[in-house]
């Protein structure tokens, strides 16, 4: 048979196969989205409430949500290093290592899941590019080119804050996270966020426009927190499967991955990339040919067919939430959940920043 009549005869056997389960993935999706993000919206109501308390001499929130610690990826990074230097949990923002720990976990089990299932800065980032879509029918596509070379940004990011955290020792990480600038951490990145520069806010402006538009623009280009579990994600035993026998090449998954990725082209989707957000299962009309399953027993390896591995998205949201709880209440339980600092002291801290902030005051 020549070449042409063997591609005649693939394409022959491949029959279009409807599915006939309703997808759910992307309103669970959603639904767990929207949960994370009203948990943060509740612990940044409560820690500006705490702040303003310490400030006015009025408690209004009696403690300190040890939660925000989650919004604080650089200090979750050096305790990682210190854990790793000297086998100790960190006093100072032992919740920023263990929620650090927690989103490694879920990327080492479920790719980059974090990214597009729980982040509220992935949440805030896809409601705008899908606004943007929505309003003005079009995202732009980069070119090839100019996407590869925007995607390393962060990895550069990244390779900045590791070498730099890398070589510090735990001396070092510990001097620097119990200065007063490291225990206020959170308190600069709310003033930071109540009282932007000129140049900040026109940046964040810029951010928050470009995100209609291009998409994801800040997890695809520039965040490294997303690059550093992008990269753990790699090993991943879950990962999107194509079944080159039921697809039918229609090309719809690849149109519709946020990542660009040619899911369409590829066995399994190893790139450090993808989010794990389904949206390419969503499109895939065809029976079984797109799940984001584990590998295939060797036996089943050369048809390439994985059907009873596949993970219901329900099950990922649960394992996700499973794995943030247990996190968060192994820290409770072990007492490594809250930092052991009075209002007191934190409110002289907080009237040295803000003496600081506004000298004229
Ligand atoms: S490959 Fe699928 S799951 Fe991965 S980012 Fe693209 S659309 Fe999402
Ligand atoms: S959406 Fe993708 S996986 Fe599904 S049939 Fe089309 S090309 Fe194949």
């Amino acid at each position: 048979m020549n070449a042409e009549g063997s591609v005649a005869s693939t394409i022959a056997k491949k029959q279009f196969h409807r599915r006939t389960d309703k997808d759910r993935s992307q309103s669970i999706r959603l639904g767990l989205q929207g949960a994370f993000l009203l948990l943060n919206l509740w612990i940044g109501i409560e820690f500006y409430l705490w702040v303003r308390g310490l400030e006015t001499g009025k408690v209004i929130v009696a403690e300190r949500p040890a939660g925000v610690e989650g919004w604080l990826p650089i200090a979750g990074l050096m305790n990682a290093r210190y854990l790793l230097a000297t086998g100790r949990v960190p006093a100072v923002h032992p919740a920023a290592l263990f929620l650090f720990l927690a989103f490694v976990v879920m990327s080492l089990l479920m790719k980059r899941a974090f990214c597009s299932w729980l982040c509220p800065v992935g949440t805030f980032s896809e409601a705008l590019w899908k606004m943007g879509r929505a309003v003005f029918s079009w995202n732009v596509k980069m070119p090839k080119w100019l996407d590869v070379a925007l995607r390393s940004l962060k990895y550069i990011l990244l390779a900045f804050f590791v070498v730099l955290i890398g070589g510090m020792t735990a001396e070092a990480l510990d001097g620097f996270m119990g200065s007063s600038y490291g225990l206020m951490l959170d308190v600069r990145m709310m003033n930071f966020f109540l009282d932007m520069s000129m140049t900040a806010a026109l940046i964040v402006v810029a951010l928050v426009v470009g995100s209609v538009f291009i998409k994801n623009l800040w997890c695809r280009y520039l965040c490294p927190y997303g690059a550093l579990l992008g990269l753990v994600s790699v090993v991943s035993p879950v990962k999107i499967r194509r079944d080159v026998e039921a697809c039918v090449d229609c090309g719809k998954c690849a149109k519709s991955c946020p990542a660009a990725l040619p899911v369409d082209k590829l066995v399994q989707v190893r790139s450090a990339e993808c989010t794990a957000c389904f949206e390419c299962i969503a499109a895939c009309s065809t029976e079984s040919a797109l799940s984001f399953a584990f590998a295939p027993r060797k036996a089943e390896r050369p048809a390439k067919r994985w059907q009873g591995r596949a993970l219901h998205p329900l099950f990922v949201a649960m394992i996700l939430v499973y794995i943030f709880a247990a996190s968060v209440l192994y820290a409770r339980i072990t007492g490594h959940w809250k930092m052991n600092v009075t209002n007191d002291v934190y409110q002289q801290m907080i009237t040295n920043v803000n003496a600081l902030a506004h000298p004229e005051m």
